[in-house]
């Protein structure tokens, strides 16, 4: 779904992706850790196609539908919830696929609400359901459960993970929280100093529990 070669971003002087060489297959949860400012974002939107300063002298390939979910929700406030679920996407049926898309993240009946009338996580299940309406290939998720309070973060995982497998769409989320990072990939790329530091590959049964005995494990690997 994904492949980079030699991916390079640069800001004035400042190196913050150094020849990144990257490959996510189809349907691979893959999530990315890494301190604040080490590039995770700047990686997402090098991937996304939005960014034009991207240089490498090899080549940037990622699949022709991509979903984008910003580090915040980025709903925009002058249109209804529904109307920002189905916003650029043509077709008569498109509005019903907005309307299944947000009872799947648990707002259904939420369609005529305006963003600012929803709280925090449901603006981001509103933000998830945009995503998913356009049946992604890839879906890049920017720190998609930042400032949620612990309930809701674990009833966003829950989520996440089953609407993945249901739609099986390659997934790169960021994040800065690793035991959320193993609970929910299938691998873990650790972003260092413009380089992929760690590349882990968490083996765990599903449904995911952080009481599964290799759960630690992993994590201790991972810090
Ligand atoms: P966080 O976890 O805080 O979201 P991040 O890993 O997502 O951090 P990025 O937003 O990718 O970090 O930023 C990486 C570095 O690139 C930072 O030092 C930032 O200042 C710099 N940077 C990002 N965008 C720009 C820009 N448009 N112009 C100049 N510098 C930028
Ligand atoms: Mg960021």
């Amino acid at each position: 779904a994904i492949r980079t070669s030699r991916l390079v971003r640069r800001f004035g002087e400042r190196e913050v992706l150094r020849e990144i060489d990257l490959t996510v297959g189809a349907g691979e949860f893959t999530a990315l850790l890494g301190r604040s400012g080490s590039g995770k974002s700047t990686l997402l939107r090098a991937l996304s196609g939005l960014d034009h300063g991207v240089r490498g002298s090899g080549e940037l390939a990622v699949p022709e539908r991509v979903s984008l979910s910003f580090q915040d929700s980025r709903l925009l406030p002058w249109l209804r919830v529904l109307d920002n679920v189905v916003l650029g996407l043509g077709g008569r049926r498109a509005e019903d696929r907005g309307r299944e898309a947000l009872a799947e993240v648990g707002l259904a009946g939420r369609e005529r609400s305006w963003p600012h009338e929803l709280s925090g996580g449901e603006q981001q299940r509103a933000a998830l359901a945009r995503a998913l309406v356009r049946e992604p290939e890839l879906l890049l998720a920017d720190e998609p459960f930042g400032a949620l309070d612990a309930l809701t973060r674990i009833k966003m995982h829950g989520l996440l993970r089953e609407l993945y497998e249901r739609h099986r769409p390659a997934v790169l989320l960021v994040t800065h929280d690793v035991d959320e990072a193993v609970e929910l990939a299938d691998r873990v790329l650790v972003l260092e100093e413009g380089r992929i530091a760690v590349d882990l590959a968490v083996d765990l049964p599903t449904p995911r529990s952080r009481r599964a005995p290799r759960f630690q494990e992993y994590r201790d690997r991972l810090l």
